[in-house]
């Protein structure tokens, strides 16, 4: 396995920390790596060969491929998204109580909310804001150290805390950011995020702030852990690394077939809004490609889709929580998502096709299908499906502590996602 892969993963996750960033840093590496940015996908004719990308809201990105035959011959489309669960900041952002400025936060996604305590906490987002000439405009903004911190409430204070405690989303997560001192207590978030900005950008027009989309994350940093540093442990995983996969192989797909890479924001809060996967984007995009109504049917008819999100590896502590014939384990390869009631998109054609493609990739497989007891999560798989009738294949790395500040994956299940995409990507199967 290439270790300069790990390190490329580590590298993207510690750069992407809020779906803007993680935006700009896959932006980044597609220009890297010679794609050209596009208001619309439609805007100029594409060249066969070359890659393509169009971004919406700084948080969602499709990237193309441009291959040399008719696009109504199919595509290989593989889709994440870009959001994680996280503590985001309210409009009102300060509260001062009992000595201590606080911030009003807001939970984002379906978040693990315990693991939030005592992590040394940073902020990243977007920052709108007016410049001196009277226009609209905006930045991205990453405070890059620890400013903030949710202490536990000590034991001795609530004796039943290992057996009873839960935590009020509205009360008990509230970070502290300063001392209250006179001086800190005449400022508002605003002011704060401006002088931020400057500190960090002086040559911006920046007369001031107006609104912002600010969220907490984790200043540690992502990492290798295990006695044979088997695992990486990082925040955001999920999607992130999904995403990181995609690019990859996009990055390196060949170029005389049709590729294309969705990252959606909005996944984990139900993915309909202007930029998620219920929106309009994907279908703005494969419009672009297709010169009438007879070719996008044929383009729908001969596509798949392959949505990649992780999927839950067996917690040894907590073995019963899965069904026993498929229970994905760490570093074994990623995972077919199956549910029959649609809530994972996956059809026995779609399944068939990936197990061949993995099996020419030399990629190992395993099978996901929930308890027939619990609730089975979703993933944009279904959506993307429903939004534009292209069939498509729910699929992931196994992980564990999912929606946790910090997610746990097996280091060769990275290489064998790339595989498994680049696969798809070149028609092996
Ligand atoms: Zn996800």
């Amino acid at each position: 396995m290439s270790s300069s892969l790990i390190t490329d993963l580590l590298e993207f996750l510690s750069e992407s920390t809020s779906p803007f960033h993680a935006v700009a840093a896959i932006r980044k590496r597609l220009e890297q790596a010679g794609f050209t940015e596009l208001a619309s996908i439609d805007e100029v004719p594409l060249a066969a060969g070359h890659g393509y990308f169009t971004v919406r809201n700084d948080s969602s990105i499709i990237a193309v491929r441009a291959g040399s035959g008719a696009v109504a011959e199919g595509i290989r489309l593989v889709g994440a998204h870009t959001d994680s669960p996280n503590l985001s900041v309210k409009p009102n952002g300060l509260i001062e109580r009992d000595g201590l400025t606080q911030l009003a936060v807001d939970v984002y996604g379906g978040a693990l909310l315990n693991p939030w305590f005592d992590r040394d906490l940073s902020l990243a987002g977007r920052v709108n804001f007016l410049t001196r000439e009277g226009a609209l405009s905006s930045c991205l903004l990453d405070f890059k150290r620890p400013v903030a911190i949710i202490p536990s409430l000590a034991i001795h204070l609530d004796r039943e805390a290992n057996s009873k405690r839960s935590v009020n989303a509205q009360t008990d997560i509230l970070p502290v950011l300063c001392h209250s001192t006179p001086e800190a207590s005449r400022t508002d978030l605003h002011a704060l995020l401006e002088a931020e900005i400057s500190r960090q950008y002086p040559e911006l027009d920046l007369e001031r702030v107006l609104d912002y989309e600010m969220s907490l994350y984790d200043s540690q940093e992502p990492g290798r852990v295990g006695l044979y540093e088997d695992f990486i442990a990082s925040a955001r995983l999920d999607n992130l690394l999904s995403c990181f996969a995609g690019m990859t192989a996009i990055i390196e797909a060949p170029r005389e077939h049709w590729s294309v890479l969705v990252c959606n924001d909005h996944e984990e809060v139900g993915s309909a809004s202007a930029v998620g996967a219920q929106g309009p984007m994907l279908r703005d995009v494969l419009e672009g490609l297709t010169t009438n109504g007879a070719a996008s049917r044929a383009l729908r008819d001969a596509s798949w889709l392959l949505s990649v999100d992780n999927a839950h590896a067996v917690h040894p502590n907590f073995a019963d929580r899965h069904d026993q014939g498929h229970g994905p384990r760490l570093n074994e390869g990623p995972v077919i998502k199956i549910n029959r009631n649609q809530r994972y998109a996956t059809s026995g054609e779609g399944a068939a096709l990936i197990r061949l493609v993995a099996e020419r990739a030399g990629v190992p497989l395993q099978s996901f299908v929930m308890r027939s007891d619990l609730g089975c999560g979703s993933t944009i798989g279904p959506i993307t499906a429903t939004e534009t009738g292209i069939k498509t294949i729910d699929i992931g790395v196994p992980t564990l502590a999912m929606h946790s500040i910090r997610e746990l994956a097996g280091v060769k299940d990275i290489a064998y996602l790339v595989g498994l995409i680049g696969g798809f990507y070149g028609r092996v199967g």
